[in-house]
């Protein structure tokens, strides 16, 4: 059997996660809502930002099991990671 240890995360989607640019705003859901976040994060699947789940309305976890986009970028000033909520694995993207 063939291995290769470059990247401690069997997640395929985490192979392969779009790095383009995210466009600024914040949550959709709790600004539709009028509520608040701690932390942003970015849909890569639909270029969509939600909030993370120390936020108390976990609006990326939400969105990712409503819609099956499992991988997020955070979108954190000088955070460089992605996340598959798949998989529960994480990456570096920088
Ligand atoms: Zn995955
Ligand atoms: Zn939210
Ligand atoms: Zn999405």
């Amino acid at each position: 059997m063939r291995r290769r240890a470059k990247k401690k995360t069997l997640c395929p989607e985490l192979r392969d996660v779009p790095l383009d640019p995210m466009p600024p705003g914040g949550c959709i859901e709790c600004l539709a809502m009028g509520d608040t976040w701690v932390h942003l994060r970015f849909c890569v699947s639909c270029r969509e930002t939600h909030c993370c789940d120390d936020s108390k309305n976990r609006h990326a976890r939400n969105h990712a099991a409503a819609t099956g986009h499992p991988v997020i970028r955070s979108k954190e000033p000088g955070e460089h990671w992605a996340w598959c909520y798949d998989h529960e694995a994480s990456v570096r993207t920088a």
